[in-house]
């Protein structure tokens, strides 16, 4: 019986050990206007509901970000809730928040709060709910970063910056992109203002995630949480392509992951998922792929739902 128990208890750990963190991500709440970024009221509450009855733990993104820097052990049941734009209709889902006591990260653009857009949250919503939970930045204008040249992106987070403090009289914290939208050079610079940064690729965190490139669930309609919580940060060193290719052909992916895998499957937007073959560690895939989109993932993804994304988005400026 001891024995068994001993056994049980070493497979909860061995399961704990091996699990990652989860960033989720809304927009709207309540407001079937935009299906495509909305969740309804009843979906927010189940979405609660299972969070609860699973019992994962629903902690400040802060609190992720300290354990990252400080190489602490990621608790597995750590759930991070963050909401992007600051719409107003977030207004209709504080109650939730309050009953669950959830806290959540809001990420704000400073532009359409200061302009007094009838469709966003006024600097006294802000205020009320930064009592409650953390407020990150979204940019001031919400652009299309890679679009803009180095000069403007430091204008426009400084424009924001500077919103941010005359209204809050602090500092943000954390920065997610507009759109989900970066390069290795947008990335640079916003690193320099020393934000943790907050991507939108699908995916986990783990101990070994950098809090320069936290991937995050995005929730719309009805979620499937459980399948999400069900990801697994996957150690990944990309080796092509460094960024979008200028002619679009997408001709190879090179990446680096753990030996021990010997299989896995390739994700390309536009194109769906395919098997590809890992040697030692190496993938090394020919596809030569025309790029239709402006935005194009590319997902590795192994057994156990152990995934990880590379974003390319086409740029005027950047990587030649
Ligand atoms: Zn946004």
């Amino acid at each position: 019986m001891l024995r068994k128990l001993l056994l049980l208890t070493n497979l909860v750990f061995l399961f704990r050990l091996f699990g990652d963190a989860h960033i989720l991500l809304y927009h709207r709440f309540g407001d079937p206007r935009y299906p495509t970024t909305n969740t309804s009221l009843e979906q927010l509450r189940k979405d609660f509901t299972y969070l609860k009855k699973h019992h994962y733990k629903i902690i400040p993104l802060q609190k992720l970000v300290k354990a990252l820097k400080n190489h602490k052990p990621i608790d597995p049941k750590w759930v991070v809730i963050t909401i992007d734009d600051g719409f107003k209709s977030l207004l209709q889902a504080m109650p939730l928040f309050k009953e669950f006591r959830y806290p959540f990260t809001l990420f704000i653009s400073t532009k359409p709060i200061q302009n007094g857009y009838p469709d966003f949250l006024r600097w006294e919503d802000v205020k009320k709910i930064a009592q409650f939970a953390e407020i990150g930045l979204h940019s001031h204008a919400h652009p299309h970063l890679t679009d803009l040249s180095d000069e403007e992106i430091v204008q426009d987070t400084k424009k924001a910056l500077m919103l941010y403090k005359k209204n809050l009289h602090t500092q943000p914290q954390s920065y997610a992109y507009p759109y989900g939208e970066y390069d290795d050079r947008v990335k640079k610079i916003l690193q320099s203002f020393h934000f943790a940064l907050c991507n939108q690729n699908l995916g986990a965190v783990s101990a070994k995630s950098s809090i320069y490139n936290l991937d995050r669930i995005a929730l719309v309609g009805k979620s499937n949480l459980k399948q999400a919580l069900g990801l697994q940060y996957l150690p990944t060193q990309w080796i092509e392509p460094k960024a979008y290719p200028k002619d679009r052909i997408l001709r190879r992916v090179k990446a680096k992951i753990e030996p021990k895998y010997k299989s896995a499957l390739l994700y390309v937007t536009g194109y769906g998922w395919r098997d590809i073959k890992v040697k030692n560690g190496l993938i090394d895939e020919k596809i030569g792929l025309k790029l239709t989109k402006r935005r194009v993932r590319v997902i590795i993804k192994v057994k156990h739902s152990k995934i990880n994304t590379k974003i390319l988005v086409r740029s005027r400026y950047g990587v030649k």
